[in-house]
Order: C-alpha cells, then structure tokens, then sequence
C-alpha cells in the first residue's frame, strides 16, 4: 500500500514538473536574435514548452530537471525560412513526363523526404508557391506531428491564365489538354480571378501564387511578356486580401511585374527584369522581392547539359538565368525590401543555404541576408508577432550552425541543431 502511494506520487510529480514546464537551456556561443545587427556571446536561451520564455546573459545554471543543450562552438539564430519553395516536386531529367506516371500517392512519399531534408538544413517555415494540392494535406499531416517537416504555408496550386506559366496542361496532347478553369488555377477574367482565389481558400491554401509572366520551366515559347490583364489582377489581389492571404507573383518581365506591384501584390519572385522605375513602386508601395539566384544559377549550369530540358526550356533558362543576381543587387542597393527565397525543387531542396552566399557575393551584408531569412520573411508572412526573431513569448523555432556566418556565410551550410516549436530534430 505505502509503495503504492508513493508510486502515485511520483507519478504525480512528474505529471506536474512537465505540465509547469521542463525548461531546456540553450548555452549559446554567439547568438544573433534576428532584430539587432549586433551578435551576442555568451547567452541562454530558456525554452519552456513551445515557446522562448526568456534570454539570459551568460550561461544560466540549470534547476532541477532542467535539460541544458551545449551550443557553446555555435552562432544560434532563429529558425531560417525560405519564402519560395516548390516542396512536392524535385529537379530531375524525367520531370516532364512525371505528370504523366506519378500518382498522388508518390508525389506525397517524395514531398515528406523533401520536407524532412528541408527541415535538417535549419528551414523551419517555407512558403510553398504551388504544386497540385498534396502540399496541403502535408502541411496538415506536418502540424498534426504525423510528418517530419517545416511550417508550410502554401499556395496549393497556382494561378494562372489559358497558356501561361502555371497552366497545368501546357505543351500537352489535345485530348489530354481540355481547358482547364479556376478550379485548376486557369483565369480569363475578374470574376474567374475572384473565383480561383475563393476556391483555393476552400482547398485550404494559405498564401495565393500567380503567374503574372512567362517562365523559365513551362514548355511555352514566352517567359517573359505579361500574361495577366489589370482588372484580372485587382480580381486576384482585392479578393486574397479580404480572405487574408498574402500574395505572391512570379515574374521575369518588367511589365507585367509592374502591373503586379501596382495591384498590390505583396511579393514579386525572381524579378528577372525589373525596372528602375518597378523598384521604385516596390519601394513605395512595400512590396517584397523574393530573388531566388539559386534558382537561376542552377538553371544555367543545366541547360547546359544536352536533354536535361526540352530545348524551348533551356534556350529561356540561359536566357533569364543568368541576370537575377544582378538584378537582386541593384534592387538591393535601390532600397527595395528583401526576402529570402530560392526556389528549391527547381534545385535540390537542402541546398536553400546556398542562396546565402549568392546574396552575400553582390554586396549584401551577411547579418542581413539572415534578417531576410528570418525577421523579415515573417513579415512578408504576417507571422512576425510569433516568428522570425528570438524573443520572449515567441515561438522557439531555433537552428545553430557551426562557425561564424558573420565570418564566413558557407557556415549556413553547417547546420547542427534545430529546434522547431520546441521540439529538437536535430542536435
Ligand atoms: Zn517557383
């Protein structure tokens, strides 16, 4: 009896010293909070369930039952997010004929060791920009704990116009062409545009994507000219913003990035061609520019390898590969915000890091290419009142890298520990 008491008792205590919150003390070598320019030695990090619950100077001693992680070799920042992401698909010299002998089913097998690969490289939230819906379900599937991933927010399938660069069924057979409608993304006007938005929020997307030029992957001779009418982009734009989506276009050519811009959308991806005078409405306007030079520079480096694209595909990726990191710079220097995105599906997902470099090399300062990857793309987000930053009462996402990225940005490669709503996946 007496040992059973005390069993219960014990039992007891443990419920309550968990439920009132085991804390993990993070020591951190150098930490970079996100917000400040400056980076901290010599820090803790007090996790307590899901959240930061303060940050301390110099190494806290742990209390009873307190867990302590060593990151004293380490700079520790917040969760790093990449704002564009393709997280159901991956590169491949068969990519083309993949809509044709994948089932939903394998898509869903591949996307989850996507989203773990992307998760291990310190990727805690991604901004998916479209795929065929299973995006959604794993996203859901990821929240639920059922899967290993980052955050998604994403756009479940993109938005485009009968031809364009998100029309699903370009470069098909007749019989399998049909003429896909808002449902499939395909618009041809302001009340489709209304239409295709309003059913993405019934699919369960969180952010609309469209297609407001021609692309680079699409089999379709153009990838650069407008393929939205004004009245067809306010149609998306005013509706994403009653139903609180935030919105994103890609675009290569000036015009049609413009129109976007002077829509109110709220990020322009890859911008190939953007203009002074498109610069300027971003800048007054807040719009975000999401680069993605990896995207471009591994589009080069493949057209390059005979087969690997159709040849309409690899005459447009030499064609706006190799400009958008110039085009980032000078938009960069200009004054236009920037969030971090790479494009990854286009590359291997993993290799998002490397997109650090790419911005560092032009002249951005290494401490702001990790804002644009953490403070700043939870702005563009609207999560920044919970992410982005390392904060008591928000979020404890936290990744630590080897080395000094101040020092050396390769160090973003080197990713030894994440944590994501408080959880560990990596250390
Ligand atoms: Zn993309």
């Amino acid at each position: 009896m007496r040992f059973f008491k005390s069993f219960t008792f014990l039992l007891l205590l443990c419920i309550c010293t968990t439920a009132i919150g085991q804390r993990t003390l993070l020591h951190c070598g150098k930490l970079i909070d996100g917000k400040s320019d400056q980076v901290m030695s010599r820090v803790t990090v007090v996790v307590e369930g899901n959240k930061i619950a303060a940050i301390n100077q110099g190494y806290t001693r742990a209390g009873n039952g307190d867990r302590v992680i060593d990151l004293k070799n380490k700079t520790v920042m917040p969760g790093l997010m990449d704002m564009h992401v393709h997280i159901e698909g991956q590169t491949s010299p068969t990519r083309y004929v993949e809509g044709f002998t994948l089932n939903e089913a394998d898509i869903a097998y591949n996307a989850q060791v996507y989203a773990k690969t992307t998760l291990m490289a310190g990727f805690t939230t991604v901004r998916d920009l479209g795929g065929t819906g299973v995006n959604i379900a794993l996203k859901k599937a990821i929240n639920a704990g059922k899967v290993v991933g980052p955050n998604i927010y994403t756009a479940g399938k993109t938005i485009a116009t009968t031809g364009g660069h998100g029309d699903p069924t370009n470069g098909w057979r007749k019989d399998l062409m049909g003429d896909p409608g808002p449902r499939e993304g395909v618009i041809n006007s302001e009340a489709e545009a209304r239409k295709a938005v309003r059913q993405r929020y019934k699919d369960g997307s969180d952010v609309i994507k469209i297609t407001a030029t021609g692309g680079v992957l699409s089999v379709a001779k153009d990838g650069q000219g407008p393929q939205f009418k004004m009245d067809e982009l306010k149609g998306i734009v005013e509706t994403s913003k009653e139903y609180g989506f935030v919105s994103a276009a890609h675009a290569h050519g000036d015009e049609g990035m413009y129109r976007a811009v002077a829509a109110g959308i709220s990020s322009i991806e890859h911008g190939t061609f953007m203009s002074e005078k498109t610069m300027d409405l971003m800048i007054e306007k807040g719009t975000f520019f999401v680069p993605t030079i990896s995207a471009g520079k591994y589009v080069v480096e493949k057209a390059k390898i005979p087969g690997y694209f159709p040849p309409v595909v690899a005459r447009k990726a030499l064609e706006v590969g190799p400009q958008i990191q110039a085009t980032f710079q000078k938009a960069y220097e200009r004054g236009v915000k920037i969030a971090f995105g790479t494009d990854a599906a286009v590359f291997p997902h993993g290799d998002n890091w490397k997109e650090f470099g790419y911005m560092v090399e032009v002249g951005m300062k290494p401490m702001e290419a990790i804002q644009a990857a953490t403070v700043k793309a939870a702005e563009l987000l609207r999560i920044d009142d919970r992410y982005g930053s390392l904060e008591a009462n928000k979020i404890a996402d936290i990744v630590a890298v080897d080395g000094d990225p101040i020092q050396d940005i390769s160090s973003m490669g080197k990713v030894s520990f994440v944590m994501k709503g408080g959880k560990v996946y990596k250390d």
